[in-house]
């Protein structure tokens, strides 16, 4: 009797993890042998962010992929919540373009990639950084590049009182803030973070990098922002 052939019992555990749990898409669950099915791929792919960027509330030229449509949140969703990693495969799919049509070449070469970073935390409790996976595809992408450690973020209440407060008036009480603590410093950094609303994160990361970095340049990517 001939021995099975070498990839034969991680395909029969695939063939049978596919019987007992049929491969769906990520976004709307429908029977899909990819990632995502044509439908969901196809409105991602058209609700790209008008001219690719917009000016936050806090003055800063951000870089944008999507708008933040229901597809959009439910990809983050899926990375963010639910451990489904091969998603930060394709929000970096749908970034990469941006950085190739929107960055000069000169500035590229000379960039680093900074994810925004978790609080001790939450990276903790969340077990994972989902920037930081998106972070690892776009280096392999552009051979540019990455920095995890020399950004730090802390999180501060900004009273000691929370009893009685509500979980939105608790939120509402933390105050984020980052420190530089690396040693090297970059002539150019692209920020990178899965959502932006406000700008307020983007802004405090990059006022803490040039704290430190004066001359660093500093661009904010980001895959999703809810359009006006
Ligand atoms: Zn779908």
């Amino acid at each position: 009797m001939k021995p099975p052939p070498k990839n034969f019992f991680s395909h029969l555990s695939l063939e049978l993890g596919n019987l007992f749990f049929p491969p769906t898409c990520s976004i709307c669950n429908a029977p899909n042998t990819d990632f995502l099915c044509k439908h969901c791929l196809g409105l991602l792919q058209q609700s790209c962010y008008p001219h690719g960027h917009f000016i936050s509330r806090f003055g800063d030229l951000v870089f944008c992929s999507s708008r933040y449509t229901k597809e959009a949140s439910l990809l983050i969703a899926s990375l963010k919540y639910h451990r489904n990693y091969p998603a930060a495969q394709w929000i970096a799919k749908l970034i990469y373009p941006l950085l190739e049509s929107t960055i000069p070449y000169s500035r590229l070469q000379d960039s680093v990639f900074i994810p925004v970073p978790l609080s001790l935390q939450k990276k903790f409790s969340r077990g994972y950084n989902q920037c930081e996976l998106m972070v690892d595809v776009l280096s392999r992408m552009t051979g540019l590049p990455k920095d995890f450690q020399s950004l730090k973020r802390h999180t501060i209440f900004v009273d000691r009182d929370q009893i009685g407060r509500s979980r939105k008036e608790r939120e509402n009480n933390l105050s984020c803030q980052f420190e530089w603590v690396g040693r090297k410093t970059y002539p150019s950094v692209l920020l990178i973070d899965d959502i932006c609303t406000t700008g307020k994160t983007l802004f405090e990361c990059r006022q803490a990098i040039q704290k430190s970095n004066p001359q660093c340049f500093v661009q904010p990517i980001v895959f999703a922002h809810p359009e006006g």
